[in-house]
């Protein structure tokens, strides 16, 4: 046995034992082991203990969207880990950092976003944007308006809030939910009507969608939903949260994913791509009108705040994150080759049997699975997992979605992705749909 292949066997057996995986078949964990151990990333690349290497196809989480082994945020992080490393953001504590940070996002944000409220994640973000607009309404005189909105297919985190606000199978994991969450089918805006007057708009807070449901199997919104939405809210006094935990920071071609919809929410939710997931960080930001009336009515203390909320590390990395996002034009890079990625996909349906509908929005992409391309039928049980392993196998991660009856390939490549590294994953993509479309005619 070499060195290499000895550390592989301990850490894989240390693995089982102590570490306890995110979301993740825990029985399987257990018979395989974990059967990519990364130890370094590079461009749109990680490399595996085996000394293998993959092209990142979903930029690991949605979220390192300038890349891996950017050399400028371990710096960042370096200096400002030696100047401050971390202070507290409570009451009237404030740091630089945060402070600049939170002015940033209010120079890029949809217009009228003006404040930001910090926290480690998405999950934490969604919670704070629920207690916040609670909150507001409590202020505001209306107590009763405490129902939270969401959509079938929407993913909002894994907190007591956030999966109260989730997909299916993640709402039933958990046995028990959170109060005063409802839900509706995605883009109706006839169905969130319809759910509106049969609660009563004023037991209604707030609605929160994504712009492109991500974790739900990149679902894009038709294109007057949003407007349709805005209108809604604003008739029956409902506040219109937006999710850009994924869609934020270029991913979808544009600064946020709802600039394609030309309309403004009054709470926007982000983490991920606000570092490119180099340190943990999210937020909420509010409008000013919000803001204003939070400041104006509010008497005793924001009785909401997390250790880490402002950490002064995490938001000097945000800050140069940004930076890097601007100065190298990622978004206008996402937007070109997600152009590319998407021609990509339908090459692909057209040379292959076994693909239905794909699409794209920037560097977001779906590719769906079927057995007949004429019905649309799927096959008996999805198909997708066997085409995700294939692919590893030749060098490219990606992922499938398979509730609710999906069977669908979702990618999310980092935005400096270029042409020539979208043509190997399409590529790796047709090896890997031929194989399994072999075995799956046999
Ligand atoms: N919201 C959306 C749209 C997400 O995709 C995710 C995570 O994938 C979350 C929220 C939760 O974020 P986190 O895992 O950082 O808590």
């Amino acid at each position: 046995m070499t060195k290499n292949e000895r550390l592989i066997q301990e850490l894989s057996e240390l693995d089982k034992k102590h570490f306890l995986h995110p979301i993740s078949p825990i029985k399987q964990q257990q018979e395989d082991g974990a059967a990519f151990i990364f130890t370094e990333g590079k461009g749109v690349h990680l490399y595996d203990l085996n000394g293998n290497c993959y092209i990142d196809g979903m930029s690991s989480l949605w979220n390192v969207n300038v890349g891996h082994g950017r050399e400028e945020l371990g710096k960042t992080a370096m200096e400002q880990m030696q100047k401050l490393a971390y202070s507290s953001n409570f009451s009237t504590f404030s740091n630089e950092p945060a402070i600049r940070l939170s002015a940033k996002l209010a120079q890029i944000a949809p217009k009228g976003l003006s404040a930001t409220f910090f926290a480690s994640g998405g999950s934490e973000a969604n919670d704070t944007a629920y207690k916040l607009v609670r909150n507001y309404w409590l202020l505001k005189g209306k107590p009763s308006k405490k129902k939270i909105i969401s959509q079938t297919k929407s993913y909002h985190g894994v907190s007591m809030g956030a999966t109260s606000t989730g997909l299916k199978p993640y709402r039933e994991f958990t046995n028990s939910l959170a109060p005063d969450f409802c839900y509706v089918e995605h883009f109706s805006a006839q169905a969130l009507r319809e759910l509106i007057e049969t609660e009563g708009a004023d037991t209604i807070a707030a609605f929160i969608s994504e712009p492109v449901q991500g974790a739900g199997g990149v679902h894009i919104a038709p294109e007057n939903y949003f407007k349709e939405v805005r209108e809604i809210c604003d008739e029956y006094e409902i506040l219109f949260i937006t999710d850009e935990v994924i869609t934020a920071f270029g991913r979808t071609g544009k600064d946020f994913g709802i600039e394609h919809y030309g309309v403004t929410p009054d709470v926007m939710c982000f983490a991920k791509g606000v570092t490119s997931g180099y340190l943990p960080l999210g937020g909420v930001m509010l409008s000013e009108e919000i803001h204003q009336d939070f400041i104006e009515l509010s008497e005793g203390t924001m009785l909401h705040g997390y250790t880490y909320s402002g950490h002064p590390t995490a938001c000097a990395v945000g800050l140069k994150n940004i930076e890097m996002i601007e100065n190298e034009n990622l978004t206008e890079n996402a937007k070109v080759m997600g152009k590319e990625m998407l021609n990509g996909f339908n090459w692909l349906k057209s040379n292959l049997e076994i693909i239905g509908e794909v699409r794209g929005l920037g560097l977001m992409g779906a590719i769906e699975i079927v057995k007949d391309q004429v019905t649309q039928e799927k096959f008996d049980s999805p198909v997708s997992p066997l085409i995700v392993g294939e692919a590893a196998k030749r060098g490219l991660i990606c992922r499938s979605v398979i509730f609710d009856g999906q069977d669908t390939l979702v990618f999310a490549p980092p935005l400096i992705i270029n042409k020539t590294e979208i043509e190997e994953m399409t590529s790796i993509l047709y090896d890997s749909i031929l194989a399994v479309e072999r075995q799956m005619v046999q």
